[in-house]
């Protein structure tokens, strides 16, 4: 599931080169969809901020899909809307995740941190480590990293206090190729420090034909695995 109360963004890093919310903005707009009228300027979607409650059963929820709940020009007083919806229902887990670490441990300590938060940010080489030492001084319960899409290596990550991580290689027809040894040297890290692993996808052209075995199995575990429903990835 995802939810997006707000839309737009622009590109900050490498992991953005060939940005999914980007291509499918372009693809609404051209459909004249309503909330997509201004393309990929970032705007607030109040409607949007009833959506959760509505849901009858309990969710897993991918936040913003479509933008950086952190971008400099989503508003503060709008990401606490968003966190008031969030701390409201407490049946609901959800994702949220960002590059712009540096605005999230700006802004992190007046907000309301429930358990149902997991605070992720993307960390797609090596240039990027520094979002893991803004993501570890929040106060986020759950704590993890999005390595995807994975172009280059993560050597020595520190990983205090970081619960989760999550790796998968780019797809589409011009995906950057993700090295076996990339992603094993994150395996053991992740086992070394007890840190939950998860092995999303070897990506490429063809990403159902490469799959997600790592070593002839995959890897699926989940920070807090009891407390939520299947995950979205
Ligand atoms: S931060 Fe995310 S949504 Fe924004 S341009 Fe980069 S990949 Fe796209």
């Amino acid at each position: 599931m995802t939810w997006n109360p707000t839309t737009g963004c622009n590109k900050i890093s490498a992991g953005c080169k060939y940005c999914y919310a980007e291509v499918m903005t372009r693809r609404l707009e051209a459909m004249g969809i309503e909330k997509y009228k201004d393309g990929f300027k970032v705007r607030t979607h109040e409607d949007a901020l009833n959506v959760p409650y509505l849901w009858k059963k309990p969710k897993v929820v991918f936040v913003n899909s479509m933008s950086d709940l952190f971008h400099p020009d989503v508003p503060f007083e709008f990401i606490e809307k968003v966190f008031k919806v969030m701390n409201d229902t407490p049946q609901h887990t959800y994702q949220v995740l960002t590059k712009r670490a540096d605005r999230l441990y700006e802004l992190h300590h007046p907000l309301n941190w429930t358990k149902n938060i997991w605070m992720g940010v993307s960390v797609e080489n090596e240039k990027v480590l520094d979002r893991i030492d803004f993501l570890r001084e929040t106060n986020a319960m759950v704590k993890f990293l999005s390595c995807e899409p994975l172009i280059g290596p993560l050597r020595n990550m520190n990983l205090q206090n970081i619960n989760w991580i999550i790796v998968g290689g780019e797809s589409g027809r011009k995906a950057r190729p993700m090295k076996e040894q990339w992603v094993w040297d994150i395996q053991q890290q992740c086992a070394a420090a007890d840190v939950a692993f998860f092995f999303k996808q070897w990506g490429g052209v063809n990403k159902k034909k490469t799959g997600r075995e790592l070593g002839g199995r995959t890897y699926d575990e989940m920070p807090v695995a009891k407390e939520v429903a299947a995950p979205m990835y």
